[in-house]
Protein backbone atom coordinates (compact mmCIF):
# COMPACT_ATOMS: atom_id res chain seq x y z
CA UNK A 1 0.00 0.00 0.00
CA UNK A 2 0.94 3.46 -0.58
CA UNK A 3 1.25 6.21 2.17
CA UNK A 4 -1.60 7.65 3.35
CA UNK A 5 -2.07 10.78 5.89
CA UNK A 6 -5.92 10.81 6.37
CA UNK A 7 -8.81 8.66 6.39
CA UNK A 8 -12.01 9.46 6.51
CA UNK A 9 -13.98 6.78 8.40
CA UNK A 10 -17.90 6.20 8.32
CA UNK A 11 -18.99 5.81 12.48
CA UNK A 12 -22.45 3.47 12.40
CA UNK A 13 -21.07 0.13 11.04
CA UNK A 14 -17.85 0.76 10.92
CA UNK A 15 -16.62 1.40 14.06
CA UNK A 16 -19.65 1.32 16.23
CA UNK A 17 -23.30 -0.64 16.57
CA UNK A 18 -25.33 2.12 18.49
CA UNK A 19 -23.78 2.54 21.60
CA UNK A 20 -21.41 -0.46 21.26
CA UNK A 21 -17.74 0.06 19.92
CA UNK A 22 -17.41 -3.24 16.94
CA UNK A 23 -14.80 -5.41 17.40
CA UNK A 24 -11.33 -4.23 15.77
CA UNK A 25 -12.69 -0.60 16.32
CA UNK A 26 -9.85 0.25 19.02
CA UNK A 27 -6.98 -1.83 16.94
CA UNK A 28 -7.96 -0.19 13.81
CA UNK A 29 -7.94 3.36 15.26
CA UNK A 30 -4.80 2.46 17.20
CA UNK A 31 -3.27 0.92 13.59
CA UNK A 32 -4.05 4.22 11.73
CA UNK A 33 -2.63 6.39 14.01
CA UNK A 34 0.36 4.41 14.72
CA UNK A 35 0.75 5.05 10.83
CA UNK A 36 0.66 8.80 10.92
CA UNK A 37 -2.77 9.16 9.48
CA UNK A 38 -4.72 11.46 10.48
CA UNK A 39 -8.58 10.44 11.17
CA UNK A 40 -11.82 12.11 10.03
CA UNK A 41 -15.16 10.71 11.64
CA UNK A 42 -18.32 11.04 9.16
CA UNK A 43 -21.34 10.29 9.77
CA UNK A 44 -24.46 10.36 7.40
CA UNK A 45 -27.02 10.45 10.93
CA UNK A 46 -28.18 13.78 10.99
CA UNK A 47 -29.48 13.89 14.15
CA UNK A 48 -26.59 13.83 16.36
CA UNK A 49 -23.94 16.83 17.41
CA UNK A 50 -20.19 16.07 16.80
CA UNK A 51 -20.09 15.76 20.81
CA UNK A 52 -22.40 12.42 20.91
CA UNK A 53 -19.73 10.47 19.04
CA UNK A 54 -16.78 12.03 20.85
CA UNK A 55 -18.72 10.63 24.06
CA UNK A 56 -19.42 7.57 22.49
CA UNK A 57 -15.79 6.55 21.21
CA UNK A 58 -14.87 7.95 24.75
CA UNK A 59 -16.66 5.62 26.61
CA UNK A 60 -14.80 3.12 24.78
CA UNK A 61 -10.89 4.92 25.78
CA UNK A 62 -11.22 6.47 21.88
CA UNK A 63 -10.20 9.88 22.15
CA UNK A 64 -10.73 12.42 19.12
CA UNK A 65 -11.20 16.06 18.88
CA UNK A 66 -14.88 17.46 18.48
CA UNK A 67 -13.21 19.24 14.95
CA UNK A 68 -12.74 15.86 13.74
CA UNK A 69 -15.95 14.69 13.43
CA UNK A 70 -18.18 15.74 10.65
CA UNK A 71 -21.61 15.18 9.93
CA UNK A 72 -24.24 15.46 6.61
CA UNK A 73 -26.44 18.21 9.06
CA UNK A 74 -22.89 19.79 9.27
CA UNK A 75 -22.12 19.68 5.90
CA UNK A 76 -25.79 21.08 5.10
CA UNK A 77 -25.71 24.06 7.38
CA UNK A 78 -22.24 25.28 5.90
CA UNK A 79 -23.53 24.25 2.56
CA UNK A 80 -26.93 26.78 2.64
CA UNK A 81 -24.68 29.05 4.71
CA UNK A 82 -22.59 29.84 1.95
CA UNK A 83 -24.74 29.03 -1.40
CA UNK A 84 -28.19 30.39 -0.47
CA UNK A 85 -29.20 34.09 0.49
CA UNK A 86 -32.82 32.92 2.13
CA UNK A 87 -32.44 32.24 5.42
CA UNK A 88 -36.30 31.05 6.46
CA UNK A 89 -36.06 27.82 6.71
CA UNK A 90 -39.19 24.97 6.58
CA UNK A 91 -37.47 21.89 8.38
CA UNK A 92 -38.69 18.22 8.29
CA UNK A 93 -35.77 17.07 10.35
CA UNK A 94 -35.29 16.21 14.10
CA UNK A 95 -33.89 18.78 16.68
CA UNK A 96 -30.26 18.87 16.47
CA UNK A 97 -30.76 19.36 13.00
CA UNK A 98 -33.26 22.40 13.54
CA UNK A 99 -30.71 23.50 16.59
CA UNK A 100 -28.08 23.55 14.41
CA UNK A 101 -29.49 25.67 11.45
CA UNK A 102 -30.98 28.33 14.01
CA UNK A 103 -27.15 28.93 15.59
CA UNK A 104 -26.05 29.33 12.05
CA UNK A 105 -28.10 32.23 11.42
CA UNK A 106 -31.41 30.38 9.47
CA UNK A 107 -35.07 31.04 11.36
CA UNK A 108 -36.96 27.84 11.44
CA UNK A 109 -40.38 28.31 10.53
CA UNK A 110 -43.62 26.27 11.51
CA UNK A 111 -46.12 28.26 8.46
CA UNK A 112 -45.08 26.69 5.47
CA UNK A 113 -45.97 29.86 3.45
CA UNK A 114 -43.67 31.88 5.29
CA UNK A 115 -40.61 29.94 4.34
CA UNK A 116 -38.52 30.29 1.58
CA UNK A 117 -36.07 26.95 1.61
CA UNK A 118 -37.14 23.47 2.73
CA UNK A 119 -34.80 20.84 4.29
CA UNK A 120 -35.69 17.79 3.90
CA UNK A 121 -33.62 15.30 6.82
CA UNK A 122 -34.77 11.79 9.19
CA UNK A 123 -37.78 12.84 11.63
CA UNK A 124 -38.99 10.05 13.87
CA UNK A 125 -42.28 12.10 14.04
CA UNK A 126 -43.14 12.71 10.66
CA UNK A 127 -46.55 12.24 9.54
CA UNK A 128 -49.26 13.72 7.28
CA UNK A 129 -49.87 16.62 8.28
CA UNK A 130 -46.20 17.57 8.14
CA UNK A 131 -46.36 16.14 4.80
CA UNK A 132 -48.42 18.45 3.49
CA UNK A 133 -47.15 21.22 5.45
CA UNK A 134 -43.64 20.50 2.93
CA UNK A 135 -45.84 20.12 0.01
CA UNK A 136 -47.40 23.33 0.68
CA UNK A 137 -43.61 24.97 1.86
CA UNK A 138 -42.24 23.65 -1.92
CA UNK A 139 -45.58 25.39 -3.68
CA UNK A 140 -43.79 28.66 -4.60
CA UNK A 141 -40.52 26.84 -5.86
CA UNK A 142 -38.64 27.74 -2.98
CA UNK A 143 -35.16 25.44 -2.80
CA UNK A 144 -35.49 22.46 -1.34
CA UNK A 145 -32.36 20.80 0.22
CA UNK A 146 -31.73 17.20 1.79
CA UNK A 147 -29.33 16.26 4.46
CA UNK A 148 -28.34 12.47 3.45
CA UNK A 149 -29.86 10.17 0.77
CA UNK A 150 -29.75 7.17 3.29
CA UNK A 151 -33.00 5.36 2.28
CA UNK A 152 -32.65 2.82 5.28
CA UNK A 153 -30.72 3.12 8.52
CA UNK A 154 -29.50 0.57 10.67
CA UNK A 155 -31.49 0.11 14.09
CA UNK A 156 -30.56 -2.65 16.89
CA UNK A 157 -33.11 -5.11 15.91
CA UNK A 158 -33.71 -4.07 11.82
CA UNK A 159 -33.49 -1.28 9.16
CA UNK A 160 -35.75 1.69 9.23
CA UNK A 161 -36.25 4.12 7.25
CA UNK A 162 -33.58 7.43 7.12
CA UNK A 163 -33.61 10.79 5.73
CA UNK A 164 -33.79 9.43 2.28
CA UNK A 165 -36.85 8.03 2.61
CA UNK A 166 -38.51 11.25 3.70
CA UNK A 167 -36.64 13.46 1.17
CA UNK A 168 -38.49 10.77 -1.25
CA UNK A 169 -41.91 11.28 0.38
CA UNK A 170 -41.64 15.19 -0.19
CA UNK A 171 -40.48 15.00 -3.39
CA UNK A 172 -43.22 12.58 -4.52
CA UNK A 173 -45.60 14.72 -3.42
CA UNK A 174 -44.37 17.94 -4.59
CA UNK A 175 -42.83 16.85 -7.96
CA UNK A 176 -39.75 18.17 -7.48
CA UNK A 177 -36.37 16.15 -6.48
CA UNK A 178 -34.04 18.04 -4.24
CA UNK A 179 -31.77 20.31 -6.11
CA UNK A 180 -28.85 19.01 -3.38
CA UNK A 181 -28.93 16.39 -1.07
CA UNK A 182 -25.67 16.77 1.25
CA UNK A 183 -23.76 14.08 3.10
CA UNK A 184 -22.18 11.31 1.84
CA UNK A 185 -21.40 10.39 -1.40
CA UNK A 186 -21.90 14.48 -2.03
CA UNK A 187 -19.09 16.08 -4.01
CA UNK A 188 -20.10 19.22 -1.37
CA UNK A 189 -19.11 16.26 1.48
CA UNK A 190 -15.75 15.09 0.03
CA UNK A 191 -14.66 19.01 -0.02
CA UNK A 192 -15.58 19.74 3.42
CA UNK A 193 -14.17 16.22 4.48
CA UNK A 194 -10.68 16.98 2.74
CA UNK A 195 -10.55 20.60 3.94
CA UNK A 196 -10.91 19.25 7.71
CA UNK A 197 -8.22 16.81 7.17
CA UNK A 198 -6.13 19.21 5.03
CA UNK A 199 -4.91 16.11 3.38
CA UNK A 200 -5.54 15.42 -0.52
CA UNK A 201 -7.64 13.10 -1.98
CA UNK A 202 -4.88 10.68 -3.35
CA UNK A 203 -3.46 10.02 -0.01
CA UNK A 204 -6.65 9.77 1.91
CA UNK A 205 -8.32 5.94 2.60
CA UNK A 206 -11.97 6.46 2.90
CA UNK A 207 -13.28 3.49 5.05
CA UNK A 208 -16.92 2.68 5.58
CA UNK A 209 -19.24 -0.08 5.11
CA UNK A 210 -21.78 1.30 2.83
CA UNK A 211 -20.91 1.03 -1.03
CA UNK A 212 -23.39 3.60 -2.26
CA UNK A 213 -22.22 6.32 0.70
CA UNK A 214 -18.77 5.70 1.89
CA UNK A 215 -17.10 4.13 -1.02
CA UNK A 216 -19.25 6.16 -3.73
CA UNK A 217 -17.42 8.95 -2.27
CA UNK A 218 -14.20 7.65 -2.05
CA UNK A 219 -14.42 7.03 -5.69
CA UNK A 220 -15.29 10.89 -6.54
CA UNK A 221 -12.80 12.44 -4.59
CA UNK A 222 -10.33 10.00 -5.90
CA UNK A 223 -9.08 8.31 -2.47
CA UNK A 224 -8.25 4.87 -1.75
CA UNK A 225 -11.44 2.76 -0.74
CA UNK A 226 -11.94 0.43 1.61
CA UNK A 227 -14.89 -1.34 2.56
CA UNK A 228 -15.93 -2.96 6.45
CA UNK A 229 -17.94 -6.00 5.65
CA UNK A 230 -21.48 -5.51 7.67
CA UNK A 231 -25.12 -6.84 7.47
CA UNK A 232 -25.94 -3.61 4.98
CA UNK A 233 -23.64 -4.43 2.30
CA UNK A 234 -24.31 -8.40 1.83
CA UNK A 235 -22.30 -10.01 -0.45
CA UNK A 236 -25.07 -10.30 -3.07
CA UNK A 237 -25.04 -6.26 -3.05
CA UNK A 238 -21.51 -6.19 -3.11
CA UNK A 239 -21.14 -8.37 -6.21
CA UNK A 240 -24.09 -6.45 -7.94
CA UNK A 241 -23.05 -3.10 -7.47
CA UNK A 242 -21.10 -1.55 -9.86
CA UNK A 243 -19.52 0.89 -7.24
CA UNK A 244 -16.28 -1.61 -5.68
CA UNK A 245 -13.93 -0.85 -2.83
CA UNK A 246 -10.28 -1.20 -3.55
CA UNK A 247 -9.99 -3.19 -0.51
CA UNK A 248 -12.30 -4.72 1.77
CA UNK A 249 -12.06 -6.13 5.42
CA UNK A 250 -14.41 -8.23 7.50
CA UNK A 251 -13.35 -5.74 10.49
CA UNK A 252 -11.65 -1.90 10.40
CA UNK A 253 -9.23 -3.88 13.26
CA UNK A 254 -7.46 -5.61 9.58
CA UNK A 255 -6.24 -1.68 8.74
CA UNK A 256 -2.94 -2.21 10.04
CA UNK A 257 -2.03 -5.84 8.41
CA UNK A 258 -3.04 -3.95 4.95
CA UNK A 259 -0.95 -0.79 5.65
CA UNK A 260 2.10 -3.01 6.33
CA UNK A 261 1.95 -5.05 3.09
MG1 LIG B 1 -22.11 3.01 8.11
Amino acid sequence: MATYRGAIVDMDGTLVRGDELLSGTEAGVRALRENGISLLLFSNNPTQPPERYVERLGAHGISIDEERVLTSALVTAEFLEAEYDERDAFVVGETYLRDLLRERGFTVRNDPDSAELVVGSIDREFDYDELARALWALEDGSPFIGTDPDVTIPAPERLVPGSGAIINAIAGVAGREPAHILGKPAPQAGAAALERLSVPAEDCLVIGDRLDTDIALGEHIGATTVLVRSRVTTPDILEESPIQPDYILDTIGEIGELLEN
